[in-house]
C-alpha cells in the first residue's frame, strides 16, 4: 500500500480475496454488498471476510486471575480469626468473601446469639482448613504463610 493510495481512499478498507489472495480496497458504501474480485472474479462479501479476520486475530490477553503465587492473605491470620471471631464472619471478611462474612454475622446477630455456636462450629472448621492451607481467598489463591 503506497502513501498515495492511502491518501486517495482514506476511508477504504483493504480486504484480501479468499480465492486468490488479491488485496483490494473496498469503499465503506460497498462493505455491506457483495463485490467481485478484480483478479479472479470471485464474488466476495467484504463484511464476512472482515468478521473472519477479526476472529482469527489474536484476542486481547484473557483476564484470567493469577493462579501462580499465593494470596496476600495469611492462613494463620485467617485461621485465628475463624477460630476466635468466627460467629461474626471476620475471617471471611479477611479472605475477601464479604457476602459470606455478612451472612455469618447476621445469623449470629439476628438469632440474638442462639445460633452463634452453630456459626462458631462452621467458622472453626473453616479456621482449621485455613491452618491446613487448603482455603483459598476470594481471588482463588491459596492463603500464604
Ligand atoms: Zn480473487
Amino acid at each position: 500500500m503506497s502513501a498515495a493510495e492511502t491518501y486517495a481512499e482514506p476511508t477504504a478498507t483493504t480486504i484480501y480475496c479468499p480465492g486468490c489472495g488479491q488485496a483490494m480496497k473496498v469503499a465503506p458504501q460497498h462493505m455491506q454488498i457483495a463485490v467481485n474480485c478484480p483478479s479472479c472474479q470471485k464474488r466476495i462479501k467484504p463484511w464476512r471476510i472482515l468478521a473472519a479476520e477479526r476472529q482469527a486475530a489474536p484476542a486481547s490477553p484473557p483476564q484470567t486471575p493469577r493462579t501462580d503465587g499465593y494470596s496476600m492473605r495469611n492462613r494463620w491470620v485467617a485461621g485465628t480469626l475463624g477460630v476466635l471471631l468466627g460467629p461474626f464472619g471476620v475471617h471471611r471478611f479477611y479472605m475477601g468473601f464479604i457476602g459470606i462474612g455478612i451472612l455469618q454475622a447476621l445469623i449470629t446477630v439476628l438469632s440474638l446469639g442462639i445460633l452463634a455456636p452453630l456459626v462458631a462450629v462452621w467458622a472453626f472448621i473453616e479456621g482449621i482448613l485455613c491452618f491446613c492451607g487448603v482455603m483459598r481467598d476470594v481471588d482463588g489463591r491459596l492463603l500464604n504463610g
